[in-house]
């Protein structure tokens, strides 16, 4: 039986057989089908008797193959990220360390790669001295962070485009806005928010006693990749004096690429901007950032202070995550973005992601040479968005037989009524090969 603290040698068969699951897990991404619908059957059952390792592992391994395989190269539905193996690795160092990250007084050092990552983000993204952020689970936590911090007062109003995600009226409802708060802009014909309608509907609902606080753009929407104008939204929210937030959650990590800084042009006078590195910098799921122009307005939100924590001392230099957030104890999460980031160096990253802007442009191109097809009109980001003129029954025939096959996920969506199969690129292990032969398999069953 296993004792709770393993000795020495334990622990180094324990890491030994569990580093050859994970790399075998790995080695055999390539060759797994899609996705499996079939329905878990072991026993899990939690008594007070120990297992063996080697029986869990099997267990996990049956039940990690069900479902979608969104490791693979080959899965190109929803936003695509793979899980670098190497923040795995810092995930494990990370958990062994136990560190609490949140206090700078209690991890300073921690703290520190965590907020190098932040300082470098807000580099990347142009934001001016006394920026920052927090790394939250994913962007629906950091967009819940900048609402409650941009708002102003209880009965405020925030403009999204009907492609905005619905993260953004998650987090207006939970900050206790109502649902007739989040006011819906209407889109021009690339399904980019229309900023003079936008400048129309704020003067309408001043004049109506409304009190504006926030305008949303994306840089990347879910749906189709659609780059709102990103500069215009920032001037007209400087007009009005309204906290302007953008939404990176998909596309934000194409700003480490021209093509995507080019595109993503103001972003860099946004009051916040939500990211998320467990999709554009290939992270495994659990990482999502905020970053702010100016940190006091998190502190403003979310600074408290309370008799237990007296003996905590300030760090120069370094802050208190708890004071920026919502979470208070949680896992130090800096580390599982740093080691990639210099164990790779950014320069990896900067190109798979001009990689995957390539990828689907080919894609766009390929899929333009079939007659039968529709396609939206050329990615703004990674995606590309497509359907069969004959109509929505064939096209979700088409997206049902793809699936059947299941060679390749894709998902599909809705957009001004019809039915649409959207392939995006994002995963670092999905390369031409991948694309190309998911091109070829519509080809086959049109
Ligand atoms: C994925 C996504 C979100 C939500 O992010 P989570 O990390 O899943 O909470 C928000 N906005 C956009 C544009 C997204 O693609």
């Amino acid at each position: 039986m296993l004792p709770l603290e393993p000795s020495d040698a334990e622990l180094r068969e324990l890491g030994t057989t569990a580093l050859e699951f994970v790399a075998s897990f790995v080695a055999g991404l390539p060759g797994k089908p899609a996705h499996d619908p079939g329905a878990f059957a072991a026993d899990l059952s939690i008594t007070d008797n120990a297992r063996p390792v080697g029986e869990l592992l099997d267990t996990v391994r049956a039940a990690a193959a069900l479902g979608v395989e969104t490791a693979g190269p080959r899965y190109l539905g929803y936003i695509p990220a793979g899980g670098l193996i190497t923040s795995a690795i810092a995930g494990l160092l990370t958990s062994a360390l136990n560190r609490f990250g949140t206090v700078a007084d209690m991890a300073p050092g921690l703290v520190a790669i965590e907020e190098s990552v932040l300082r470098w983000l807000c580099r990347e993204f142009g934001l001016p001295p006394g920026s920052g952020g927090v790394l939250t689970t994913g962007a629906s936590l950091a967009t819940l962070t900048a609402v409650v911090a941009a708002r102003r007062t209880p009965d405020g109003t925030l403009y999204v485009s009907e492609h905005t995600h619905v993260c953004v009226a998650k987090a207006a409802a939970i900050a206790g806005l109502p649902p007739e708060s989040v006011r819906i802009v209407p889109v021009d014909d690339d399904l980019r928010m229309d900023p003079l309608a936008a400048a129309r509907m704020i003067d309408q609902d001043r004049r109506r006693g409304l009190v504006p606080f926030l305008i949303a753009g994306t840089a990347g929407t879910t749906d189709t990749g659609a780059v709102d104008s990103l500069a215009e939204l920032a001037g007209l929210a400087r007009r009005e004096d309204l906290w302007f937030h953008v939404d990176g959650a998909y596309g934000g990590a194409f700003q480490l690429t021209g093509r995507g800084r080019a595109r993503f042009a103001g972003i860099e006078q946004a009051d916040s901007i939500t990211l998320d590195p467990h999709k554009g910098l290939f992270l495994p799921y659990g990482i999502g950032a905020l970053l702010v122009r100016d940190t006091a307005t998190l502190d403003r939100a979310y600074h408290r202070q309370a008799a237990y924590y007296q003996d905590l001392g300030q760090r120069e230099g370094l802050p208190d995550y708890a004071h920026r957030g919502l979470e208070l104890t949680r896992d130090h999460r800096g580390l599982r973005v740093w080691l990639p980031l210099r164990l790779h160096g950014v320069h990896a990253f900067r190109e798979a992601l001009d990689e995957k802007l390539d990828l689907a442009a080919q894609a766009y191109e390929q899929l333009l040479r079939f007659p039968g097809l529709e396609l939206l009109g050329p990615p703004q980001l990674s995606t590309v968005v497509f359907r069969l003129r004959a109509g929505d029954g064939p096209t979700e025939r088409l997206f049902d037989e793809i699936r059947a096959r299941r060679r390749y996920f894709l998902t599909s969506t809705r957009i001004r009524g019809r039915f649409f199969i959207r392939l995006c690129v994002l995963s670092h292990r999905t390369h031409a090969e991948h694309v190309l032969g998911a091109v070829e398999e519509i080809r086959s069953l049109i």
